[in-house]
């Protein structure tokens, strides 16, 4: 192993909701050296997006300097590509570790970011401004989160009228949105399988769609363990939920940054892999997972589960990287 004063270093890609979980419970777990490679300089809370939209944050509160972690050494750059245990990145030399743990999100396609902050205080700017909020998806694979935001919207603005226009949605995604519609048209929001009729002055938002990171086009994770094929090169988060067939959703992204941040700690301790489900999943397989995760939608993600969550993550989470 490549050591630096004996120490384990693991690089990590990508500072999103899974590579922070990882980096957070595997300095739980052990002693290492972690190198964070994202290309912002902010670790963005999206999961807390919608909260923001219904008015319980700001916006900026969801944004988290990399530079106060002290816990881990920041490189800001974009990864290229994988090169061996080297990560080849865009302007700087390539960083290099005992293991890689790829954690760079799902590849998004669509002009409505509301998957990063910046993106989704453009659209509430617009959504204030409009008396009719349409969500449109005709995507394979939506990009989750639209609901909670319609939801958020319509919480805060009763006298608007919201509507979500499921005009195409996968098999797969089936049964993760139907329990959510019926739960979201109690609340107020119109749900219809027809794409909305064109009035000016209203907003409408296509849902845009998510692929596998094209980073880790080539890498097949072990759902056991969330190592891929190339030993001590591990894949977490929405990109590896993407590879295992699951939807992209923030409760899988923790559970396998916690797998995984148990795999390498084990194996940097003991010599061999040893991992248990803990609280974020309580289970340890994708088909389990999947149920669990319909349980979830069933009731939708309220608000204040996700405050919960928010505070959780700055007072403990981030605050222990601090
Ligand atoms: C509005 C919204 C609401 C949501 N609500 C919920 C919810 O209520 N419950 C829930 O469970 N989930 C929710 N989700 C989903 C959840 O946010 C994602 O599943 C989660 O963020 C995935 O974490 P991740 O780390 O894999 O990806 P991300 O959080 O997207 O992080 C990926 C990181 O990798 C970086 N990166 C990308 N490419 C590179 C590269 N080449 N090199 C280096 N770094 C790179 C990015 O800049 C980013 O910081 C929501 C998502 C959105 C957008």
């Amino acid at each position: 192993m490549s050591k630096n004063n004996d120490v384990t270093k693991v690089v990590v890609v990508g500072g999103g909701i899974a590579g922070i979980y990882f980096a957070y419970r595997l300095l739980q777990l052990v002693d290492a050296r972690v190198v964070l490679i994202e290309p912002k300089e902010n670790h963005e809370f999206v999961i807390g997006i919608p909260m923001a939209f219904g008015g319980l944050i700001d916006f900026d509160q969801l944004l988290f300097p990399l530079s106060q972690l002290r816990r881990v050494i920041h490189v800001r750059d974009n990864a290229k590509a994988l090169d061996g245990k080297c990560v080849r990145l865009a302007s700087m030399p390539s960083v290099c570790g005992d293991y890689v743990v790829l954690a760079p999100g799902a590849y998004k396609l669509g002009s409505v970011e509301y998957w990063n902050v910046e993106g989704a205080k453009k659209l509430w700017n617009n959504v204030e401004k409009a008396q009719s909020i349409h969500f449109i998806v005709n995507e394979l694979n939506p990009v989750i989160g639209f609901q909670e935001i319609a939801y958020a919207i319509k919480t805060r603005f009763p006298e608007k009228r919201v509507s979500i226009h499921l005009v195409y949605v996968a098999d797969d995604y089936r049964f993760l949105l139907n329990p959510w519609m019926t739960w979201a048209e109690a609340k107020g929001i119109e749900i219809s399988e027809d794409p909305p009729q064109h009035r000016p002055g209203d907003l409408y938002i296509s849902v845009p769609s998510v692929r596998p990171h094209p980073l880790v086009a080539d890498l097949e994770p072990d759902p056991a363990t969330m190592e891929t094929q190339l030993e001590r090169v591990y894949l977490i988060g929405d990109a590896a939920l993407l590879k295992l067939g699951l939807p992209p959703i923030g409760w899988g992204a923790l559970w396998q940054a916690s797998l995984a941040a148990q795999a390498v700690a084990s194996e940097i301790t003991m010599g061999y892999i040893e991992v248990e489900p803990d609280i974020w999943s309580s289970m340890s397989d994708p088909e389990k997972f999947k149920n669990w995760l319909t349980y979830r939608m069933t009731s939708g993600t309220p608000l204040i589960h996700i405050k919960g969550l928010y505070d959780t993550w700055a007072n403990k989470v981030v605050k222990t990287l601090s």
